[in-house]
């Protein structure tokens, strides 16, 4: 496969997904998040430049025009998502493998333009409702948001079959060590 490997993590929200992409990171060091650019506010606790790159609506349209992502789209009605081209080279500069935590569509997308180079992983919850009560939970959403991510999550569940490695995110322990293995396995390739 070469140089430039990308790792493209899906899974919807509410998955344990960030917990899972951190652990990875601990443990693969030949691995580095790609901080992704967004125009929704940031969480408590989050930073610029740490968790993604915050811009409002104008700069990022600036940023499409200028065509500095590697795909960018509108995941939630008016707040757009996209990885950053600059990103992704600053990474495997480094000699490093980006990691790349995206939804579905977007990872289709970055597979569609980076052949042979992605390893797309797909990371499921049990179920739906466990996503559900998962979210309820974390506190950060809307009712509104709230269903709108539950409904985003089934629709992207569909999508499933299209990746090329799907991990469960039942227990975490099973799940950090699968997605290690496959990790390695990609990288040391
Ligand atoms: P959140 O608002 O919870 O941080 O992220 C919402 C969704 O946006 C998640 O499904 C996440 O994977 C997706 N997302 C984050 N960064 C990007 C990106 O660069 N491009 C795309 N297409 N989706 C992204």
């Amino acid at each position: 496969m070469g140089k430039n490997k990308l790792i493209v993590i899906t899974a919807p929200s509410g998955s344990g997904k960030t917990t899972l992409v951190k652990r990875l990171l601990e443990s693969c060091p030949e691995v580095e998040f790609s901080i992704s650019a967004c125009t929704r506010l940031p969480r408590n606790g989050e930073m610029n430049g740490k968790d993604y790159y915050f811009y409002n609506e104008e700069e990022f349209k600036r940023l499409i025009e200028e065509d500095a992502f590697a795909e960018w789209e509108m995941v939630y009605t008016g707040k757009y998502y996209g990885t950053p081209k600059a990103e992704l080279q600053r990474i495997w500069d480094k000699g490093r493998i980006p990691l790349v935590d995206i939804d579905v569509q977007g990872a289709l997308a970055l597979r569609a333009s980076y052949p042979g180079h992605c390893l797309t992983i797909f990371i499921e919850t049990p179920s739906l409702e466990v996503l559900r009560q998962r979210l309820l939970a974390r506190g950060t959403e809307t009712p509104h948001s709230l269903d709108e991510r539950v409904s985003k999550a089934a629709y992207e569940l569909t999508f499933a079959p299209h990746f090329d490695r799907i991990v469960i995110n039942d227990n975490l322990d099973t799940a950090i060590t699968d997605l290690n293995r496959i990790v390695e396995e990609f990288a040391g390739n």
